[in-house]
């Protein structure tokens, strides 16, 4: 049984000699890492051959400290694996996680602060859900309730939140468009298009001879 946290790297280990010593090579699993490189190595002729806090470290700027927390109360990595920690790529699980409370239950509030990057999720969500102009981001009432008690919190400028918002909804059309290509029918009148749910044509894929 290994121990969760190998969970957070590629199953498989790479053993090399560097610089002459024995070394076993992690590649982390993020789908985007945070930290300088994506590897970890760990060099097998010493003592802590066995320790697992270079990873631990590494995890956790990838995947952020609950991610590794949650993770270190499954019984092994296995488990961690088919828990669904893993399934939201990387630290940015935590802005999907943003996204998925929507609509479900009473609402509850976090008591770590948010990060720089899920503080500009929120603010990109809250004028798109409530109709909000972006303006109000950097309205002097908002900031006095957002900032009192922790002077430091980060709100990013509404010029910020209006092009988070634009990249946004261009990535959301896409992934919609996606979700709506369905290959319907392949006679003389639709050959070769790619037609959605509803008719919708969504774009043009090259079709076989079926
Ligand atoms: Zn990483």
């Amino acid at each position: 049984m290994k121990a969760p946290v190998y969970a957070f790297f590629k199953s498989d280990p790479v053993f090399q000699h560097i610089d002459g010593r024995p070394c076993h090579v992690f590649t982390c699993a993020a789908a985007h890492c945070r930290n300088p490189t994506n590897t970890v190595r760990r060099y097998l002729d010493t003592k802590d051959s066995n320790s697992t806090s270079g990873l631990r470290k590494h995890a956790k700027k990838c995947w952020g400290p609950e991610a590794l927390k949650a993770a270190q109360t499954a019984a092994d990595a296995n488990t961690v694996r088919s828990s669904g920690i893993l399934a939201s790529g990387s630290f940015s699980g935590a802005i999907d996680k943003i996204f998925e409370r929507f609509g479900k239950g009473r609402v509850t509030y976090s008591h770590r602060a948010h990060t720089k990057v899920e503080s500009r999720a929120e603010c990109v969500r809250w004028v798109a859900e409530s109709l909000r102009p972006v303006g109000v981001i950097g309205d002097r009432g908002f900031l006095c309730i957002a900032k009192t008690g922790r002077p430091d919190h980060y709100i990013p400028s509404p010029s910020t939140v209006s092009r988070d918002l634009k990249n946004s909804f261009v990535k959301c059309r896409t992934r919609i468009a996606k979700y709506l290509q369905v290959r319907v029918c392949s006679n003389e009148d639709y050959r070769g298009e790619v037609v959605g749910a509803k008719g919708l044509r969504v774009g043009r894929r090259r079709m076989g001879n079926n």
